[in-house]
């Protein structure tokens, strides 16, 4: 007889990984579905591979990948190095309005985008929580920051976050691991940009430990850890959540794994997950007496939106119509960059430090001084140049080398990552028409930025290069080019939480209004976007709405 499960879970990334290991502990046992392969550090991962060991040195990628990932290709991350870790765009297609680009950047496999992502973990506060309170745009989250500050915690403490507690308002602390250095041009950078502005520089918070913790070792400062990391320094599932779930001996890990829907009874209550094998093509169903989503934003409201039943004739927990709407990612593209000659001839002692800095969120904290709502942050940092500029200097020999070394330049950027405000319009749907290589429907998304993004992108370009010059830096140039939406992989909502059942889909437990038994734990659930990197929050809400599922669990409430 089939088993049935206590809950199945839906992907087996950063937060599939956490609520896989919170669930297992608690006692019930549980099936990961995960649509991916399971990846072979040895020979998946390429974090100590040097570029002479690569056909193209790592400059780009191969023609063959390009024509296949024309979307993935977009990331900076997505080289000659990493594509394998994004997916085929021709294997998993989505349609948009022609004048309204969206990126889609995905992983498939166990850890999904855990393994490539930036590991930047900032916590939000009660600005961004309160903010449709503060400035009438848009709705409250339906819990605070005090609510949620327990569940932090107890994600940095077990997946190791090094920063420096700075005691700011707009960014919570954490329990920090040790902080990493900053550079010498950074430091310029931060004393300038606090005494001319008042405003705070610090590290970069950061998912790399800088000491063991758990029982993985601290990071050995090897550099490109978008490529994997062998020692399991930073946080990715496979290295930390997912083994901890299966030392309980109460996980199973379905692999290749493709959910289709979320299946269910004449009641409309969830039975299980029906998938299609990645490899064979076989139809197959699992059953569980609670199903949780943690397929990302867009992957679980498209799963959702896919579980189609006569109690669910619009997909699964959709009577609203609220599923697939208020899509929302960080609006990037404004900043600086510039050189500091002050800086001349100092050597860079930071090596490869895995991590860059940090400009928290400045405007409209306490007043209302800029033309648009909520903030942005600054990401960057201040390095010794590589040796590009050798392409600009004349001569050869001994002459040209003596140049060469003693005119490497410190370079020093800021780039923003700015709030988008929740809009019902900016919305994903089933494409009617198309499906994947797998026969599931795929989505047609429809997302684009608003005045209130692009003066924001303004903005950050403005204040990027008065903080530049006055930390003076020369030949700043002033970058305003508002990204696409997707790019910054920092999608979020689609199927957001809120206590009114009318215009959320999900109530403040991440548990379906209408269907008990129905959970979503990933960036879906967003009802705005900060300006955070949002997957440290994304755990920490996983972490809260697990609790209240065991609860309610063991006393045979869902
Ligand atoms: C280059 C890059 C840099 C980034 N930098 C940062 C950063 O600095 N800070 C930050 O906070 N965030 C960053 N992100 C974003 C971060 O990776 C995501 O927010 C986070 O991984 C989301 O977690 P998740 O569990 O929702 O999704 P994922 O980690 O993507 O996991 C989802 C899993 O679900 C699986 N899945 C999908 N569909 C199905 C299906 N139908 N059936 C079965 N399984 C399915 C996928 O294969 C995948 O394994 C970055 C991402 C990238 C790519
Ligand atoms: S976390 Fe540290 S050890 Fe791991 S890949 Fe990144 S730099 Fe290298």
């Amino acid at each position: 007889m089939q088993q049935t499960f206590d809950a199945v879970v839906v992907g087996s990334g950063a937060t599939g990984g956490w609520v896989a290991r919170q669930l297992t502990e608690a006692g019930l046992q549980v099936a990961v579905l995960e649509a991916g392969r399971r990846l072979n550090p040895s020979e998946d991962y390429s974090e100590h591979t040097p570029p002479y060991e690569m056909p193209l040195r790592g400059t780009r990628l191969p023609r063959e990948r390009r024509e296949k990932q024309p979307v993935q290709s977009r990331c900076y991350q997505c080289d000659e190095y990493a594509n394998h870790l994004f997916i085929d765009d021709t294997e998993h297609p989505y349609t948009t309005p022609a004048d309204r680009r969206f990126d889609w950047i995905r992983g498939r496999h166990v850890g999904g985008k855990s393994i490539m992502w930036a590991r930047q973990s900032y916590r939000l506060s009660d600005y961004d929580f309160k903010a449709a309170s503060r400035d009438g745009f848009g709705d409250d989250w339906p819990l605070g920051y005090d609510e949620l500050a327990p569940y932090y915690d107890r994600v940095e403490r077990f997946i190791g976050i090094s920063g420096r507690a700075e005691g700011l308002p707009q960014l919570p602390d954490g329990e920090f691991l040790p902080p990493m250095a900053l550079t010498c041009g950074e430091e310029i950078l931060k004393k300038a940009v606090a005494d001319r502005f008042g405003r705070t520089l610090t590290i970069g918070r950061a998912a790399v430990l800088t000491r063991a913790l758990n029982g993985r070792p601290a990071c050995h400062y090897c550099g490109p850890c978008g490529r994997g990391c062998r020692t399991g320094s930073y946080y990715s599932s496979p290295h930390s959540t997912l083994p901890a779930a299966a030392a309980t001996g109460r996980l199973t890990l379905i692999p290749d794994a493709v959910a289709s829907h979320v299946t269910t009874n004449a009641e409309g209550r969830c039975t299980g997950v029906y998938y299609v094998d990645r490899l064979t093509r076989n139809h197959r169903e699992v059953a569980g007496k609670v199903v949780v989503l943690c397929a990302s934003t867009l992957e679980s409201t498209r799963i959702m939106l896919n579980s189609k039943s006569s109690p669910h004739p619009n997909g699964i927990a959709n009577s609203s119509g609220v599923l697939g709407h208020y899509l929302m990612d960080h609006v990037m593209g404004g900043g600086a960059g510039g050189t500091l000659p002050v800086l001349s001839g100092v050597p860079d002692t930071r090596g490869n430090r895995p991590n860059g800095i940090y400009i928290p969120r400045f405007r409209n904290l306490e007043t209302r001084e800029s033309g648009f709502l909520r903030g942005y942050g600054f990401q960057g940092g201040a390095s010794l140049s590589k040796w590009g500029h050798a392409n600009s200097i004349p001569g050869f020999g001994a002459e040209f080398k003596r140049r060469v070394k003693a005119e490497r330049p410190w370079s020093v950027y800021l780039g923003g990552f700015g709030e988008c405000l929740p809009r019902f319009e900016n919305h994903c749907r089933l494409d009617t028409e198309r499906v994947d290589a797998w026969g599931i429907p795929i989505l047609h998304i429809s997302a684009a930025f608003g005045d209130n993004e692009r003066r924001m992108v303004s903005d950050m370009a403005d204040t990027a290069v008065e903080m530049l010059e006055a930390a003076g830096a020369e030949g700043v140039s002033r970058q305003e080019n508002i990204s696409p939406p997707g790019l910054a992989i920092h999608e979020v909502g689609t199927a957001r939480m809120g206590n009114d059942p009318a215009t959320s889909v999900l109530n403040r437990w991440q548990q379906a209004h209408e269907v008990g038994n129905l959970f979503v734990m990933d960036g879906s659930v967003y009802p705005s976007s900060a300006c955070q990197n949002p997957t440290l929050t994304m755990m920490a809400l996983a972490a809260r709405a697990c609790d209240y599922l065991v609860e309610e669990y063991r006393a045979a409430r869902v």
